[in-house]
């Protein structure tokens, strides 16, 4: 007889995206008339940059030549990649080319990285989050069933409440590993490098490992946000970094990413011994990973070039532009709002008593307006709303003039 995996009957439905769709698709069959603008995109929406179709046309066209063509690459990584990221992201901070492995996206790396941890590991993962932290460890047996909150008693949660300003305040018992994404999906707060060395500091006075998330670090526009943990001193004995090119560049359909896992940054082995988990990433991603398209990563790197760098800005800041005038928008109409200056994501609290779900059919009725209900990322998001720069600057601006009338 085979039998399931039981830790997936854990796991909570994840019907957020699905139920956005049924309510638009509902709405739009009653009114078909006025223009549906689309505020909740989670995906990048404009086109590849030169320099990136340039690399990849190249490494195609490579590929169709006897001397060119190639199969199966490193799993961890062309060097020539992982040489590009350790030179221009990684300079000064003791990061090396070979603690940096290459992957098809931060998705899967962020999914599997708990896998060279034991079983029995505390996880402490703030929240609202990005679900991945939370499921990946559901599945392995690190969550149990969910109680009536929709919370996993056996994580530990850090909840982002406004009376923080939406950062997490440190565990009151001390956890194993601890999930961190700054610039944060879904809250769009930042960590100054003051703040982020109090967890650095926290992980090392308690021996625990960080794993943090940094897709959105090309977002960052003011002095003084780290784009790397690493660039807080003690972060490389204590701290796992991801990044991914999906927002930066683009490549949420193409596909490519990267871990660091510096050498210094060890686990206790059963019999005492220390082990560094750079060498348990390298076995776990050589058996069960067979690296990047050699195309992709020739595209990636193109994102690493001066040119590159200068044009995937641009588009960034067009995005940004969207964020920034979302969140003065709800400035100027007296609410609480994080995010949106280093970020694409803007964060609303909604007027006391507001639940998420009511404001996004009243939002969608009354402006025809579609964004995210916070609680879609976890119970500590209720009451709170979360809006993108992915839009179109006119759909961006339409709905800021739509916002003005609308009775919150
Ligand atoms: C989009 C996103 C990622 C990127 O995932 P990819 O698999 O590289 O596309 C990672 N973390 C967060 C928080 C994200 O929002």
């Amino acid at each position: 007889m085979a039998k399931i995996n039981p830790s997936y009957l854990n796991l909570s439905k994840n019907y957020l995206f699905s139920e956005i769709t049924a309510r638009v698709k509902v709405h739009l069959s009653k009114n078909p008339s006025k223009r549906l603008i689309r505020l909740g995109i989670g995906d990048v929406t404009k086109p590849f940059i030169p320099a990136i179709i340039t690399a990849l046309q190249k490494a195609v066209a490579e590929q169709g030549t006897k001397e060119g063509f190639r199969g199966y690459g490193p799993e961890l990584g062309y060097d020539f990649l992982r040489e590009a990221i350790a030179k221009t992201e990684y300079d000064g901070m003791g990061i090396q080319a070979d603690e940096i492995f290459v992957s098809d996206g931060a998705k899967c790396d962020i999914g599997n990285l708990q896998e060279i941890f034991s079983l029995d590991t505390k996880m402490c993962i703030s929240e609202p989050s990005y679900p991945v932290y939370i499921d990946s460890n559901v599945m392995s047996y690190r969550g149990g069933p969910a109680n009536t909150k929709g919370c996993h008693p056996e994580l530990i949660y850090l909840p982002s409440l406004p009376e923080n300003n939406f950062l997490p305040v440190l565990p009151s018992v001390v956890p194993d590993v601890i999930y961190l994404c700054y610039p944060n999906n879904p809250t769009g707060t930042v960590m100054t490098k003051d703040q982020l060395a109090v967890w650095v500091n926290y992980a090392k006075a308690n021996d625990c490992v960080i794993i943090f998330d940094a897709a959105y670090e090309s977002f960052i526009r003011e002095p003084g946000i780290p784009h790397s943990i690493y660039e807080v001193p003690g972060a490389i004995d204590v701290a796992i970094e991801c990044r991914s090119y999906s927002k930066t560049a683009g490549f949420t359909g193409l596909r490519c990413g990267s871990t660091v896992v510096p050498r210094s940054v060890m686990g206790t082995a059963p019999n005492g011994e220390r082990v560094p988990f750079r060498d348990l990433w390298a076995r776990r991603q050589t058996t069960k990973y067979n690296g990047c398209p050699y195309i992709v990563q020739r595209g990636a790197e193109a994102v690493h070039t001066p040119e590159g760098k200068a044009q995937t800005r641009v588009v960034i800041d067009e995005y940004m532009a969207n964020a920034n005038k979302l969140r003065q928008a709800f400035e100027d109409l007296g609410l609480f709002v994080v995010g949106g200056k280093n970020a694409p994501y803007v964060w609303v609290k909604l007027p006391d008593g507001t639940r998420s779900w009511d404001f996004f059919d009243r939002l969608l009725a009354e402006a025809c307006i579609v964004g995210t209900p916070g609680v879609g990322f976890g119970p500590t998001g209720e009451g709170c709303f979360r809006f993108t720069g992915f839009g179109t600057v006119e759909d961006t601006e339409e709905a800021i003039e739509r916002l003005k009338s609308f009775k919150f």
